[in-house]
């Protein structure tokens, strides 16, 4: 978002903040038997699509969902990634909703948004999620009317009731209970395999919104600014309760980062545990925070988490700091040992490839998780993500990068880059290729494969994998990538 954007933003929700957020609450408290102030067209019926969110039923579907259900509209929720999206399902909308939390979804929505515009002419779209704002003068292009932020509830029960949506600042929305209803049942989406070979059913939900960090690379930067906002813990409890009688058996919190609260984070986990100890849960938190707050690694085990997922991105401080990160090298190594003491596994995730990667420089990451016994921790996937320069990325800003970029390419949603030395594309495009022919291998194994590469491209002798010493790790059925994706061509 450009500063001139901001501006207005900021100046917006000053001057219409105080009564919006009122009327919003009477909108919600409406719903309970009062009076509702807004008159709806009788036939409106909100269509809402979720192209992609990393394997889990989408919240972002849930959330409006039970807003405008609660507003007296008809909601009818689809999820491309898991059916079949039929005409007769479009033609009976009057609102139309996109939800875009993230690239990859951003990209799918393209085709589907097509489609829709064909199927019903005369439906009013919009589209909301993280990436909505960043991406708007892409979506107005394909036919999109209203672009709204990533927590659009409200302003979606305006659309709904013909009114333009106010202007509403991210992460004061009030909360309440998502309604799945509608949605493709779990055991539809990715599931834990566990190290004995059993599987858990997964369900997942958010604990905050947004992310009081300001990491250069991170698409939640320019649209939340450095803010979060907890869900409350009695909302996001009755979630997880609808979610294991719908068959959970584990939950991830979808958090940018689980710790942004700690106090908040150990409220629910303990109730988590106690109503339901049988269900384990996973939660992505950063580095920084696992190092401040290593007091709670050990209550996490002790209620069931399995595993923690932490976006290392890089073990070269130079980048580490390019990519204000907030942690070294060496806080990465510290974070492994306090998690191995605590008896937590540790899943890093990595964006090994970036405009200032280096032939050296990505053998030393291989030799790094192989020193610290974590091959088995990091998902083969990881050690070929490309960074991903967005639209509205503050890493434009970053002296080197525009002479990296090309032209911001409509297809791909991104400012292609190419590396100043070609043999680092050529490797990045080989671990791809590795990791693609590779899946039925263990990890161990494609670590090899793509070290015996990496280290022959660089032409440095092949070294040998460090037996680990860590149990098998349970591992969710589809791969995890949020702020990056891979991408295979350059
Ligand atoms: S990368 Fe993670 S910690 Fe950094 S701003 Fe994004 S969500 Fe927050």
């Amino acid at each position: 978002m450009s500063e001139e954007r901001r501006l207005l933003a900021d100046r917006a929700v000053a001057d219409g903040f105080r009564s919006c957020y009122g009327w919003l609450r009477h909108v919600v408290s409406s719903s309970k038997g009062q009076h509702n102030p807004i008159s709806y067209n009788v036939e409106m019926r909100a269509l809402l699509i979720s192209t992609y969110d990393l394997g889990r039923q989408p919240l972002g579907l849930a959330s409006p969902a039970a807003w405008l259900r609660r507003s007296g509209v008809e909601v009818d929720c689809a999820d491309t990634s898991r059916e079949m999206l039929d005409e007769g399902r479009i033609a009976a909308a009057s609102l139309v909703g996109f939800y875009l939390p993230m690239h990859t979804a951003t990209r799918l929505a393209g085709p589907v948004i097509e489609q829709v515009r064909r199927a019903n002419p005369a439906a009013r779209l919009c589209a909301y999620g993280l990436y909505a704002p960043l991406n708007a003068a892409w979506l107005r292009e394909r036919g999109i009317q209203h672009v709204l932020g990533p927590d659009a509830e409200a302003e979606l029960v305006a659309l709904a009731a013909n009114s333009q949506p106010a202007t509403v600042t991210p992460t004061r929305v009030p909360f309440i209970q998502p309604d799945r209803m509608g949605l493709p049942p779990l055991e539809r989406y990715a599931s834990l395999r566990m190290p004995d070979g059993s599987t858990r059913t997964i369900g997942s939900t958010d604990t905050t919104r947004g992310c009081k960090h300001l990491c250069r690379h991170c698409p939640i930067v320019p649209v939340y600014r450095g803010r979060f906002t907890a869900v409350p813990v009695d909302v996001v409890l009755e979630d997880i309760r609808a979610q294991v009688r719908a068959g959970a058996r584990h939950i991830t919190f979808g958090d940018p980062d689980f710790f942004n609260g700690p106090t908040h984070a150990r409220r629910i986990v303990e109730r988590l545990s106690k109503e339901f100890p049988g269900v384990s849960y996973d939660a992505t938190i950063k580095i920084e925070h696992l190092l401040k707050h290593a007091d709670l690694i050990p209550l996490l085990r002790n209620t069931g988490c399995l595993f923690v997922t932490s976006a290392v991105e890089s073990v070269d401080d130079t980048v580490l700091e390019r990519l204000q990160k907030g942690h070294t090298r060496g806080d990465f190594v510290r974070a492994v040992t306090i998690c191995r003491e605590a008896g937590l596994t540790l899943s890093p995730t990595f964006i090994p490839f970036t405009p200032w990667t280096s032939l050296e420089g990505y053998v030393e990451l291989l030799d790094v998780l192989n020193d610290l016994g974590i091959v088995e921790q990091v998902a083969p996937i990881q050690l070929g993500i490309r960074l991903l320069v967005t639209a509205e990325s503050l890493l434009l800003h970053l002296p080197g990068i525009q002479e990296r970029v090309t032209e911001f390419e409509p297809a791909s949603l991104t400012w292609p880059w190419r590396h100043e030395d070609h043999r680092v594309d050529d490797l990045q495009a080989a671990v791809m290729r590795i990791v693609k022919s590779t899946s039925e291998a263990t990890r161990g194994e494609t670590f090899d494969a793509i070290s015996r590469f990496a280290r022959e491209h660089a032409g440095l002798p092949i070294g040998t994998r460090r037996p680990t010493s860590v149990a098998p790790v349970p591992v969710v059925s589809e791969p995890w990538y949020c702020c990056a994706e891979p991408m295979e061509t350059v």
